[in-house]
């Protein structure tokens, strides 16, 4: 039953036991020892310019490598740890983690970092965010965190204040998954938010399904006549990439570009990209 796998990790705890509630008991035992034991790892998603293709910024990910299990995968264990208050340690884990190790990049990258309903609610984010730059010394301009609309709905952790604070320290802030929620395209200005991420159910449905076109398009104009940046998410295809960038998106992210990887990983790709640009101006 235990695998390496991501595919079959899913499953992997479910598998042993006979009721939901000892799953989530278990899995619940196995998170908590998993922070101490230093189970956790960042993995970092490329965020490219559409036109030129070039690296513009990577989303932080959480990877989960249970010893027993191997991978398990964020959309098992974030639940999870949202519901027993643990990703406020996690989440604080991760925004210190990812803001160093990107801090170290010889690239002067934007880092986005997930941040959890939670985390507003219960933790101390703004501190949280604060303390992470200072530890870092990443230039709280290329510090982006990504919240839900959820967060922005419930409206019961002062949520629109802390949003506030962190855009006065000069930390930008995305909303990730834009048309899964209850937000209306009306509603879209009045959003205390920089960026919208266009969620990858719309992306895949290009360039076939004119619904999902036409909201793309939609979103991307009014985005732009109110100010705000579009990143498209889950881009796989070619055609999507070329559409997006038709349709005026500037910036894309998906397995096309590049999978998320560990830290290693991508500052290779970064150093191949300097090594094409200085071949590039030899040259000229
Ligand atoms: P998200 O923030 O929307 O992250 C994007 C997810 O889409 C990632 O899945 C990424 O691997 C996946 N993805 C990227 N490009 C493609 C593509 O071209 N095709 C497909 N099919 N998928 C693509 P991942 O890493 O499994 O994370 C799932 C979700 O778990 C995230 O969705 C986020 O909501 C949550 N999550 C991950 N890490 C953290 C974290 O550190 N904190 C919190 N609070 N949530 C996290
Ligand atoms: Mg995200
Ligand atoms: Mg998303
Ligand atoms: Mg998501």
């Amino acid at each position: 039953i235990a695998s390496d796998q991501p595919g079959n990790t899913a499953t992997a705890f479910a598998a042993n036991m006979d009721t939901r509630i000892k799953i989530k008991q278990d899995m619940e035992v196995a998170l908590r020892a998993a922070l101490s034991n230093g189970e956790f790892r960042v993995h970092y998603q490329p965020q490219v310019d559409l036109e030129t293709r070039r690296i513009v910024g990577v989303e932080a990910l959480a990877r989960w490598v249970h010893p027993q299990l191997g991978n398990v995968p964020p959309a098992e264990f974030i639940p999870v740890a949202e519901h027993t208050g643990l990703i406020i340690d996690l989440g604080r884990w991760i925004l210190r983690t990812a803001t160093r190790e990107v801090a170290g990049w010889a690239t002067p990258l934007r880092v986005s970092v997930n941040i959890s309903p939670m985390q507003f609610d219960f933790g101390d984010i703004v501190g949280d965010l604060r303390a992470a730059l200072e530890q870092s010394g990443l230039p709280p301009g290329r510090l982006c965190v990504e919240i839900t609309e959820s967060l922005l709905v419930a409206e019961t952790s002062n949520a629109t204040e802390k949003l506030a604070q962190m855009r006065a320290m000069g930390v930008s802030v995305a909303l990730d998954d834009f048309g899964t929620g209850y937000s209306s395209l009306s509603y879209l200005g009045r959003l205390p938010v920089d960026t919208i991420k266009i969620d990858q159910s719309f992306v895949r449905g290009l360039p076939e399904d004119l619904e999902a076109s036409a909201i793309v398009r939609t979103v991307l104009m009014l985005s732009e006549s109110l100010g705000k940046h579009v990143i498209a998410e889950g881009i796989e295809t070619q055609d999507q990439a070329w559409l997006l960038r038709l349709a005026g998106c500037r910036t894309g992210q998906g397995f096309l570009f590049a999978r998320p990887g560990p830290a290693e990983e991508i500052v290779a790709i970064l150093d191949d990209e300097e090594a094409d640009r200085l071949a590039r101006d030899l040259r000229s």
